[in-house]
């Protein structure tokens, strides 16, 4: 088997090379993402593993006539046309479980930078040498509506690190879990609903046909006015235009965002870009009541090395003809 690894940093590499050593011939690594307009040369690879950055695209898939198996090293696979996979038998496989605390927990470093004004606070003393509290009030957790869209793996952490915190809470998914809400003491309602009670909203939905924009223009006007949004899922998950307007009329007070719709263009310098969508981003990110965060929720040693483990174990399953962690929509 040849493996050809995309997007990895060298103490990745040392890892996956030491583990699959014995299970194929050939082994390439890439620190560049790969997408249509970045082919690599070397085309022989059964099986490609990639990250968030890559694009996965029936060109892509042309270029390689001899895979086979795809393992992204993401929760999310919405980089990957998995349609297109099924039409030629290339199996899909994400790491499903390697993050849910630690992006649960990036959710409150979101929410509590922004409720307790933890960046105006440092910039004030460390910037501006000022040791003053004057307009760095925040407001308390304890007691607010926390309204969650999504209630998988990283939803649930949430929703149980919020009780700690004293939240009310509310949540959206297609598959309810009452077993869950009952003994978390918690409540599913429709996705208007959860907008209209909701001080703080946070996603924790995959990118799929179904969530593209969930948050959109026409239900804006549902939000209760002066609440917070906080988005660490996937930017495409929120029409940007719709939370740009949000926030411009007060409808939200605030947004915390570690995704933004059409990221994978910002990684250049984006500042320059002529795209709508990336001019809507880039006013998100210049917004005093925004912090936006590079996609870096997953981001800790710890998550890093479930990914690299779980990597190695769905690459193993699919080469011992027992794939497992297969995604489907
Ligand atoms: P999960 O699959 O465990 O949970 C997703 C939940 O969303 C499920 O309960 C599902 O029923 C629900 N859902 C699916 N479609 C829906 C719809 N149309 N409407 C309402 N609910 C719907 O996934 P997870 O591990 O909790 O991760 C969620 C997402 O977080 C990932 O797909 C990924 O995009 C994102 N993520 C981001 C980072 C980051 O670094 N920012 C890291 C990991 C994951």
């Amino acid at each position: 088997m040849t493996i050809s690894f995309f997007e990895t940093k060298e103490l990745g590499e040392e890892h996956l090379r030491k583990k699959l050593e014995k299970t194929s011939e050939k082994i390439f690594f890439s620190s560049e993402k790969i997408d249509a307009e970045n082919l690599p040369k070397d085309n022989s690879a059964q099986i490609i593993s990639i990250f968030v950055k890559s694009k996965i695209t029936k060109e892509v898939l042309e270029h390689f006539p001899n895979l086979k198996y795809i393992a992204t090293r993401s929760t999310g696979f919405d980089q990957i046309d998995t349609e297109e996979c099924a039409k030629r038998n290339i199996l899909v496989s994400n790491v499903p479980r390697y993050g849910a605390n630690t992006v649960a927990e990036f959710t409150f470093a979101l929410l509590l930078t922004l409720s307790r004004k933890i960046y105006q606070s440092y910039y004030r003393l460390k910037e501006e040498g000022i040791f003053s509290t004057e307009g760095l009030g925040g407001f308390d957790l304890n007691g607010k509506a926390l309204g969650v869209v999504g209630s998988g793996n990283i939803g649930r952490y949430v929703i149980q690190m919020a009780k700690g915190f004293g939240m009310n809470i509310v949540a959206y998914d297609v598959k309810p879990d009452e077993e869950f809400a009952s003994k978390m003491g918690f409540e599913y309602v429709a996705l208007d609903k959860l907008l209209s009670v909701s001080d703080i909203i946070t996603l924790h939905v995959p990118l799929f046909k179904s969530t593209h924009h969930l948050i959109n223009m026409e239900n804006i006007s549902s939000i209760k006015r002066g609440a917070y949004l906080i988005n660490t899922s996937r930017g495409a998950v929120v029409e940007t235009e719709a939370l740009v307007r949000a926030l411009d009329e007060g409808i939200l007070a605030g947004a915390g965002l570690d995704v933004l719709e059409e990221e994978v263009m910002m990684h250049g310098d984006f500042r320059k870009s002529e795209s709508k969508i990336i001019q809507a981003n880039k006013k998100l990110i210049e917004m005093d009541n925004v912090i936006v965060t590079p996609h870096n929720a997953f981001h800790t040693k710890e998550a890093l090395i479930r990914i690299l483990d779980t990597t190695v174990e769905n690459i193993t399953g699919f080469i011992n003809g027992k794939p497992i962690n297969l995604v489907e929509e």
